[in-house]
């Protein structure tokens, strides 16, 4: 399956064995089946997780939890805890913390959506446990040991997305501190790396899309993308989207805004709620073509 040393693999079959054995694959035909709120993670059916940057108010996420859940997303996704970017705040650009979980439990209650939401810090885990089906864990702190285990020993599942500087490699290994806790709902999510040498002088990421297949050989952990983070342009979301799903990923998480353009965080990268309804018709169609029994939870 795996030559040691292949040209192009960063990973080695002494790294299989030895570094992350609970994360690579049995057999080429290994794939980690498991449930989540409802929602089945496995080879023949591909999640969407859908919805705001950041739970920015009571009306946003009410509003988004019900289009998104009729549009067949099968994970509201929001941060009421993020790592941004600066340290000046104002009224808009300001983590909403203690009351955006609660404002997510009120989303999630009315319309019966499940909920991935990013934890930062280990004594917000049982807060945000409270809302949250899966916990995710941002690329800055995908290489957060001591947060890893904490949130594995919680047996809630778990999104790691990748370090924007980090190789397959690390990848796993992070995946890895999870699995020996026991804990074996993990998803690994691709959201774009630092790349200087891309098409734009000024890509602050670029989504690898090369890693999908190439973990997928690898681990039997579902591989899901965020082209919303990699690609940071709202017209590069659908084609990376898309091109994710051709790609063999088992599942895309999405930035959605009633009104992009007024996002309190990243609306230059967020889609409105025709575009992912469009979105998810062309994915459902692509996903036939791929053999992926279906996309998102929208009957077609
Ligand atoms: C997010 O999904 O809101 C987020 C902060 O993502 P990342 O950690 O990939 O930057
Ligand atoms: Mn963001």
């Amino acid at each position: 399956m795996i030559e040691n040393k292949a040209p192009g693999k960063d990973v080695s079959l002494e790294d299989i064995k030895t570094k992350f054995p609970l994360a690579s694959k049995k057999d080429p035909l290994h794939y980690s089946n498991f449930e989540v709120g409802g929602v089945n993670f496995g080879p023949d059916f591909a999640p969407v997780f859908a919805g705001p940057n950041m739970v920015e108010s009571k009306e946003l996420i009410l509003n988004c939890a019900k289009n998104l859940k009729y549009l067949g997303a099968s994970f509201l996704r929001g941060g009421a805890f993020k790592p941004l970017t600066f340290p000046y705040r104002s009224d808009k650009y300001n983590e909403t913390r203690e009351k955006g979980i609660e404002w997510l439990f009120e989303a999630k209650a009315k319309y019966n959506i499940p909920v991935i939401t990013e934890i930062m810090e280990e004594k917000f885990l049982p807060l945000i446990s409270e809302v949250a089906d899966i916990l995710q864990i941002g690329t800055r702190n995908m290489q957060n040991y001591p947060l890893l285990t904490a949130c594995a020993k919680s047996g809630k599942a778990i999104m790691i997305k990748r370090g924007f500087g980090c190789s397959l490699r690390d990848w796993l290994g992070a995946a890895e501190y999870v699995l020996v806790e026991g804990n074996s709902k993990v998803i690994l999510c691709e959201r774009g790396v630092v790349a200087p040498h891309t098409h734009r002088e000024t890509s602050r990421f670029l989504l690898d899309l090369q890693v999908v297949p190439a973990a997928k050989e690898i681990t039997h952990l579902p591989v899901v993308t965020d082209p919303s983070h990699a690609t940071f342009w709202r017209p590069w979301v659908k084609s990376m989207a898309m091109a994710s799903i051709a790609a063999g990923a088992d599942g895309v998480m999405l930035e959605v805004h009633p009104d992009p353009p007024n996002a309190a965080v990243d609306p230059l990268q967020s889609i409105d709620f025709d575009e992912f309804s469009e979105l998810m018709d062309s994915m459902s169609k692509l996903g036939k073509i791929v053999k992926r029994k279906k996309i998102g939870e929208k009957s077609v």
